[in-house]
Formats: structure tokens, sequence, C-alpha cells
């Protein structure tokens, strides 16, 4: 349980900061039931995803990459946005968050209705052929018969997200440095901070002089070194409830 007065804490950091970004991890989207890498459930327990999700396993072998992908694929098609993915919608239409910078490759932050959504790693929601680049969603690729080839030319299909061995696309890079070099207030949503580099944007934020808050179940790598204060908690609970504070605070 997050304490009131630390909801206060935040809740007044957002209503007084010009411009306020968040990056957020894995562990938004534990209460969505997706399993995160670390942590108890966490894919690690079953495959080392830097193996599994590496491009050159994709390419190699096929067929162990899409064992870990379809298992993704599956928990990512049924999976909906929470409370949380709701309020972090609600702060931007709010006029309160200028952007989201997500390593997720879920996608539930535009489905919940945030419109500047900077997809780090990419998403899982469409896949492409490795060879002539037809795109199809993934819902309409068969899961159960691995690895999915390419409708049309038969060649490998990726899912279009970013895999280990391969580059933040620039665009992404470049717009999320310039949100972590200009905004006031970074919040840290559920992110171990362990890959890189997504995991500098705070440390860019902060080098840049902006706050940086954490929401985490537990604390990381940024506690007490780039963040300047932590809150406790699920980030569905702790954001539903810093949004109910700001909406007093202003009304
Ligand atoms: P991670 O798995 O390394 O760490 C998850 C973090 O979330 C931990 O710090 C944990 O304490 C915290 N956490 C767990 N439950 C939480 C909750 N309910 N509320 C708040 N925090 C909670 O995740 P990462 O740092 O994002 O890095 C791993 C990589 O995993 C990313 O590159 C991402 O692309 C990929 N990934 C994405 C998804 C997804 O799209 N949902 C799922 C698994 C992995
Ligand atoms: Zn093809």
């Amino acid at each position: 349980m997050v304490a009131d007065n630390e909801i206060l804490r935040l809740a007044r950091d957002i209503v007084d900061s010009k411009k306020t970004v968040a990056l957020t991890g894995a562990g938004m989207s534990v209460e969505s039931e997706i399993a995160p890498f670390r942590g108890p459930g966490g894919l690690w327990e079953k495959y080392n995803p830097e193996e599994y999700g590496h491009i050159s396993t994709l390419r190699n072998e096929p067929e162990k990459a899409w064992i870990m992908l379809s298992e993704m694929e599956r928990e990512i098609l049924k999976a909906k946005p929470h409370k949380g993915h709701y309020a972090l919608a609600e702060l931007e239409q709010l006029g309160l968050l200028s952007s989201i910078i997500t390593q997720n490759v879920d996608g539930l932050h535009r489905v919940a209705g945030n419109k500047e959504v900077i997809e780090f790693h990419g998403h899982l929601q469409s896949v492409s052929c490795m060879d002539c680049g037809h795109q199809v969603p993934s819902s309409a690729i068969p899961l159960d018969d691995i690895p999915p080839r390419c409708e049309k030319c038969k060649g490998p299909v990726k899912p279009d997200a970013v895999f280990f061995g391969e580059a933040i696309p620039y665009d992404a890079l470049t717009r999320s440095n310039h949100e972590s070099r200009i905004c006031q207030l970074m919040l840290v949503i559920g992110t171990s901070a362990n890959v890189f580099p997504a995991a500098s944007m705070p440390e860019v934020a902060k080098g840049a002089g902006s706050k940086v808050v954490e929401i985490n179940v537990s604390e990381t790598a940024f506690t007490g070194r780039i963040s300047d204060y932590i809150l406790k908690g699920p980030a569905g609970e702790v954001l539903e409830k810093t949004l109910a504070k700001v909406k007093e605070l202003r009304s």
C-alpha cells in the first residue's frame, strides 16, 4: 500500500511540471497478465530472452525463436489495458503528460488511448516477411504451426519488434532522447533498468535537470541514484490514485 502523502507528492509534481514524460517497462503490463522478463513468473524462468529473442536465433533457428515468440504473441493478443494504462491516457488528455516512451511490445498504451507513444522496441501486433516485407496482423498467423511462413513467398517472418542484436529504430531513439532532455518530470514505471539504451533515458532526463520518479513494486538500479523518490506499489493502483489526486488538486 502506497501512503496517501506519497500519492499527494507525486500528484503535486505532475500538476507543477510543464512537461512530463513517462518511461514504461514490462512491469506496467503485469496487471494485464503479461509476464515480465525478470521476477516471479517471468519469461526468464523458462527461456533466456537474450538467446531466444536474439535476431541470429530467429535467422538460424526460427523454430526455437518462435517457441518463445508464440507464447508472447498469445499472451499479448488476449491482453487488455488496465486502470493504470487508462490513467496515463487521461493524463495525456488533460494536457499533463506529453509522451510515453515504452519498452513494451504489447501496444496497450495505444489501445488505452494515448496518442504520443514512442514504441522503443516496436511491437508484436504485426509480423513482416524477412524476404519480401509482406506485413500481416499477428492475429492472422497460425501460432500452433511454428515457425510461421510468409503467405506470399513462404519466407521467414519476424514480429515488428526490435530483437536483441538489432539497433533501436533511429526515429524512436532520437525522439526519446529529445523528450528526455526537455522534460521537467520523468515517471519511470515498471522497468528494471537493465535493457539499454532505454535504461539510459532517466539518466539523460536527470542530467538535463528533470525530476525522476519511479513507480515499481521493488527498488531498481535507479533507486537512490537517479530517481528522486520511488512509489512502491503496483502501477495500476498507484496511477489510478495519483490521477484522482491530480483531478482533486485542479478542481
Ligand atoms: P523487466 O522484466 O526487466 O522488469 C520488470 C520491472 O517491473 C521490475 O523492476 C519489477 O519490479 C517491476 N514490476 C513488476 N510488477 C509490477 C507492477 N505490477 N507494477 C509496477 N512495477 C512492476 O522489464 P523491462 O525493464 O521493461 O525490460 C525488459 C524488456 O522486456 C523490455 O525491453 C521489453 O521490450 C520486454 N518485455 C516486454 C513485455 C511487454 O510488452 N509487456 C513483456 C516482457 C518483456
Ligand atoms: Zn514474403
